[in-house]
């Protein structure tokens, strides 16, 4: 009998080669077979006429081989097999690549049901690497109603392979064990985990299919929301540092700022000002605009702390942002006493007034921390892994990363923040709705600045059709010549290869590595150009991003990871290709990369495809510069997903549920709460906290 710890070796079937194969999946007991899921099913129920397939429609036809051979490529010298086969509507072409197995395996005559999505290339429309399985002559009926799960496997081991040994693994089915409450199953009609996985393998029909999916979303949501709602009740319930609100100090210190706050800022400083008081800690998210101003909102909080006498520290996502933060505190703080120190993987000092302020090493540097005479440390997030202990951190302020974990509250909490949790304070200039904000988040406080400070010159907007398109590059070397720096933002870093990932829509996209080149050689072989994009290693990255701070480098070409990160007045342009593609708060994250300086900014969109809708949508862009309009807009378009797309990090990986499911969200969270007011003890749900534990250690909650 198996049992779910039965290695997979012992399974029919399973050679060494074999076994190799799925240990790379980290596929070795039955219990791993049982819970690797699909990622899609095809419906063989189905079956489309040859004459009716369009190019980029999935689908699944029936057809008899008229032909096949195989012959090797010259490109990248693949091995294709191609065949071609008909039904009494038309002939198709079939394309397989490197399985030559397919030739013998298959043979003129048979009929076939394949399914996969056909392209067009330069011989006609052809169906791409489809999934196939043999029809029986006799009878349709085998496949009537069946959705074949395909699943995510690796080089060498079919979907058909792993097929059987799921259906064996599934013996074993039995023997799983419910882990959601009884009550919680029965209250939102959800199926039982042996039923969802035995329908999530090989659905018993459509509706049970979805059904089980609704049960996976639901407990991956759930999880999500019983952990929040669990770290916010730790929270209530949690010790901090209850600091005085040092008003005539305060008062002074913002007189004394080089302008006058906003009367968001003004706000905003406000509520922080009054979380601080208190004695459980702050968890507060601080929403605004790039340009809005929250790091002087963000300096007010430190400010206090430390006429507290308590530490405060300040992460970044990235070196350049921490090095920018740390002169900005030293120079608002320099006349007031207050020691500002870097901590960064290549940089560590002490900065002092408008100079450093030399320390001999970075043992004396952490020395000074410990005994708390360093007021603000600031720094990437590398400091929580890093061995830094402080003497009395009351404060913790974070920019770009949306929200903090219970990991990361507790690596600071045994980092010498003494007993009690400091108070959080996160940054973002993603304009997350309110709505969505509290669903998501319905265990974080929220300020937001939504006006800008006046007298900022709004960024100039314009859609750029193809026939301005040379106008644009001229006007571009112009700002280049008058020693401005430039952003080309593109959509793709190479072309997918030809076979595998085809779609049409994607060819006349702008591929980064391609753009860059082109850029180099046609347009700007006068300009000094530089290339990012998200497969670069972070130091790589770094680095980039350095040479192009320092005006090394006149043109960055660059995927969507410039979003975050970089401050370069300098920048005047951001011009964006595809731009059709990002959803509105997106771009307006690319837009806000420029006119950070004195200069007059742009931001030139191109686009290709344009659908109406999409052109409605960019035209809104156009018109306004209010991240919060914009994010609401996307909201209603396109979705939660789409708005919180633009977070860098901040949400656990979801698996199965999107954010996009906004109705189970509430369910799930309802029923998190339920839990927590039937037991508050979670421990007692020993299967649920096991869970939740493995669930936590493999999403990141940051
Ligand atoms: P962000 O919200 O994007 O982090 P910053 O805090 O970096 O914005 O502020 C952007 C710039 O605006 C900084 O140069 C800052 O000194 C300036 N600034 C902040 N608040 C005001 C204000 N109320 N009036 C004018 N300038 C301001
Ligand atoms: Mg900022």
């Amino acid at each position: 009998m198996l049992s779910l710890k039965t290695p997979v070796a012992s399974l029919p079937t399973v050679s060494s080669r074999l076994l190799k194969k799925l240990q790379r999946l980290k596929l070795e007991t039955v219990a791993d077979l049982i819970f690797h899921h699909p990622w899609r099913y095809d419906d063989f129920s189905k079956i489309y006429p040859i004459r009716d397939l369009l190019p980029g429609a999935r689908a699944t036809i029936r057809g008899r081989v008229e032909q096949i051979v195989s012959r090797r490529s010259k490109w990248r010298r693949q091995l294709l097999v191609e065949a071609v086969v008909s039904d009494a509507t038309g002939q198709l072409r079939v394309v397989w690549f490197n399985q030559a197995f397919l030739v013998k395996a298959i043979k003129v005559g048979e009929e076939l049901y394949l399914a996969g999505t056909p392209e067009m290339d330069r011989y006609g429309l052809a169906l791409i690497s489809p999934v196939y399985e043999k029809a029986r002559a006799d009878s349709s009926s085998v496949h009537t109603g069946r959705l074949v799960p395909i699943y995510p496997t690796t080089s060498g081991l079919t979907n058909k392979q792993l097929r059987f040994l799921i259906s064996r693994a599934l013996v074993a089915l039995p023997r799983v064990s419910e882990w959601l409450p009884k009550s919680i199953l029965d209250k939102y009609g959800l199926l039982g985990l042996r039923d969802t996985l035995k329908h999530i393998h090989f659905p018993g029909s459509a509706a049970l299919l979805e059904r089980a999916k609704e049960r996976l979303k639901f407990e991956e949501l759930f999880l999500m929301q019983v952990k929040a709602l669990a770290s916010a009740r730790d929270l209530r319930q949690a010790a901090a540092p209850a600091l005085d609100f040092k008003e005539a100090e305060i008062k002074k210190f913002v007189a004394g700022l080089p302008f006058k706050l906003t009367d968001d800022q003004r706000l905003a400083a406000w509520e922080i000002l009054q979380d601080l008081r208190k004695s459980n800690p702050m968890n507060r998210l601080l929403e605004g605009d790039v340009g809005s101003g929250k790091t002087a909102v963000a300096a007010i909080a430190i400010y206090n702390t430390a006429l507290n006498d308590y530490q405060s520290a300040l992460l970044a996502p990235t070196e350049i942002l921490a090095r920018q933060h740390a002169e900005t505190l030293s120079k608002l703080f320099s006349s007031r006493g207050i020691k500002v120190a870097l901590l960064t993987a290549s940089n560590q000092r002490l900065i002092k007034e408008t100079g450093d302020l030399a320390v001999s090493s970075k043992k004396e540097l952490a020395q000074l921390i410990r005994s708390g005479q360093i007021d603000v440390i600031v720094g990437t997030h590398a400091l929580l892994q890093g061995q830094v202990q402080f003497k009395d951190l009351a404060l913790c302020v974070v920019d770009e990363q949306h929200r903090f974990g219970v990991e990361q509250r507790h690596l600071l909490k045994e980092k010498g923040a003494g007993s009690y949790s400091p108070h959080f304070l996160s940054l973002t200039a993603t304009p997350i709705p309110r709505s969505l904000a509290l669903t998501l988040y319905g265990d974080l406080d929220l300020s937001i600045i939504r006006q800008l400070p006046s007298g900022r010159r709004p960024i100039v907007t314009k859609l750029v059709d193809q026939a301005n398109r040379h106008k644009a590059y001229d006007f571009i070397r112009g700002q280049a010549a008058a020693g401005r720096q430039v952003f080309v933002i593109c959509p793709l870093i190479e072309k997918p290869e030809p076979g595998q990932l085809r779609r049409l829509v994607f060819d006349d996209r702008k591929a980064v590595a391609e753009e860059f080149l082109k850029l180099k050689k046609d347009v700007w072989p006068d300009l000094s150009i530089g290339m990012l994009h998200g497969k670069m290693q972070p130091k790589e990255k770094e680095q980039v991003m350095k040479e192009f701070a320092s005006g090394k480098q006149q043109v960055l070409v660059s995927t969507s990871v410039v979003e975050v990160g970089i401050d370069v007045p300098n920048a005047t342009v951001m011009m964006i290709e595809g731009a059709e593609g990002f959803g509105l708060a997106q771009l307006h994250q690319f837009r806000g990369r420029v006119g950070r300086g004195p200069h007059q900014s742009y931001c030139l969109l191109f686009s290709y495809n344009l659908s109406a809708e999409a052109k409605e949508r960019l035209e809104a862009f156009v018109k306004t510069t209010d991240g919060f309009e914009l994010a609401e807009r996307d909201l209603a378009l396109r979705g939660p997903g789409e708005v919180c797309g633009t977070l860098q990090s901040g949400f656990p990986d979801l698996k199965f549920a999107s954010l996009n499911d906004l109705n189970l969200i509430k369910k799930a969270r309802e029923a998190a709460g339920l839990l927590l007011d039937i037991d508050p003890d979670l421990a007692k749900f020993a299967m649920l906290s096991a869970k939740l534990e493995k669930w936590g250690r493999e999403t990141h909650l940051e």
